[in-house]
């Protein structure tokens, strides 16, 4: 099995180390060719607006498109939860609609610009060290959407199947649960 990294932008290569840190193999995408034999792919943390025009310009919008509507397991963290979105506020802009969520971008305020938090009680991802960085807030779950783990709350990753979203940044909070999980799913 091989797990694809869009590597245009954003913190691709700790994705990569992260899931070698769990025995995944991986492969970085950066043209349309990469998308052949990737089993999964992981959307990284960035900029968003960054990470549109680079999908645009490197003709990566389309094949990215046809992946996410065969529902092939993806990992979005952070800028890759917004492009995962139904829904982007603050400000609005496109996204996949991968995700039946509502996103507002940078949700956290200037002050907080960064911060680290540990999740709520309850579940497989209880007390996750959970790194945010200019973070996103999901403002809505919709009906097929599972939340896995909150932070005062907040839902910070969330699933609907194979494809999973988080908020924060699991490559960086030292606790591969979430690669690991992600990665062994059976569909895989
Ligand atoms: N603020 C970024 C955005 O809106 C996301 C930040 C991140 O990925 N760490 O795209």
């Amino acid at each position: 099995m091989t797990v694809g990294v869009l590597a245009l932008q954003g913190d691709f290569a700790a994705h990569a180390r992260a899931l070698a840190r769990v025995g995944v193999a991986t492969s970085f995408v950066r043209k349309p060719a990469d998308f052949v034999g990737i089993d999964a792919l992981v959307l990284p943390g960035g900029e968003s607006t960054a990470m549109l025009k680079g999908l645009e310009r490197n003709a990566l919008a389309t094949p990215l498109r046809d992946f996410l509507a065969a529902r092939r397991p993806v990992l979005g963290t952070c800028a890759g939860v917004i492009l995962l979105a139904r829904t982007v506020t603050n400000p609005p802009q496109r996204s996949f609609d991968a995700l039946d969520i509502d996103v507002e971008r940078n949700a956290y305020g200037t002050q907080l610009d960064s911060f680290s938090a540990v999740t709520d009680d309850g579940g497989a991802f209880a007390a996750l060290p959970t790194v945010f960085i200019r973070a996103p807030r999901i403002s809505r779950v919709g009906a097929g959407v599972e939340v896995l783990a909150r932070v005062d709350g907040d839902p910070v990753l969330v699933r609907d199947g194979s494809v999973w979203g988080a908020t924060f940044h699991p490559e960086l909070g030292g606790d591969d649960r979430v690669h690991r999980a992600w990665s062994s799913l059976r569909q895989m």
